[in-house]
């Protein structure tokens, strides 16, 4: 199976939770397509159809994102270039909280609800399947931790606990994964492949 992505990190990630597929990167001559769509969904239809035309196998793609409600669901689709088109994690995760700062002044109260969503794409001789994974949280204003990584400092999850005020940044790898979108979609697709 081949993973829409040239992302090592992930194609290793995706690849242990799914457990007996051999996922692959995509073909070096294949050209990644430009993430034109407005939604989750479509973004990573784009990138799935595209490595689908190229090569014929069965493939992937995710795609990923922060919507936070006080920003109407800001970044969204646009989290990995929210402060422009190069900008770093730094960049993105400075923009967000300078909106939700002059957020702050307007709201009634009460935390700053958020989540990460997560959607793969998989295109295989059945059709077409989406699978949407998501994280349930909170952002706050003081970044602290420095795991993970994009907006990870200042997203505090719900499913650690009321109690357990630490960020996404503050949890291991092992806790992360456990509790993310990422995660959660991923573990939607090996139950539909039977790889779980
Ligand atoms: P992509 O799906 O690789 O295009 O990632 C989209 C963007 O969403 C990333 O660049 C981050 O800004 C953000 N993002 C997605 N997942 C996470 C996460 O687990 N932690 C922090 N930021 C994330």
């Amino acid at each position: 199976m081949i993973l829409s992505s040239r992302n090592d990190h992930k194609i290793r990630e995706l690849g242990e939770i799914l457990t007996g597929v051999d996922l692959r990167g995509l073909p070096e001559d294949v050209e990644l397509p430009p993430e034109t769509g407005t939604t989750f969904d479509e973004n990573a239809l784009i990138k799935a159809r595209a490595a689908r035309e190229a090569t014929g196998e069965s493939v992937i793609a995710d795609d990923s994102g922060l919507e936070v409600d006080a920003l109407d669901g800001r970044p969204g689709v646009y989290s990995a270039r929210y402060a422009g088109e190069d900008a770093t994690d730094g960049e993105n995760l400075a923009r967000v909280l300078a909106d939700l700062s002059e957020a702050e002044s307007g709201r009634q109260g009460g935390p700053f609800t958020a989540r990460y969503v997560c959607v793969i794409a998989l295109i295989d001789e059945s059709g077409e399947h989406l699978f949407r994974g998501t994280c349930e949280g909170e952002m706050i204003l003081d970044p602290k931790g420095d795991g993970g990584f994009g907006y990870d400092p200042a997203f505090v999850p719900d499913a650690t606990g009321t109690e357990d005020r630490r960020t996404m940044a503050e949890l291991s790898p092992e806790e992360k994964n456990s509790i993310s979108h990422r995660g959660a979609a991923a573990g939607m697709l090996a139950a539909h492949l039977g790889v779980s």
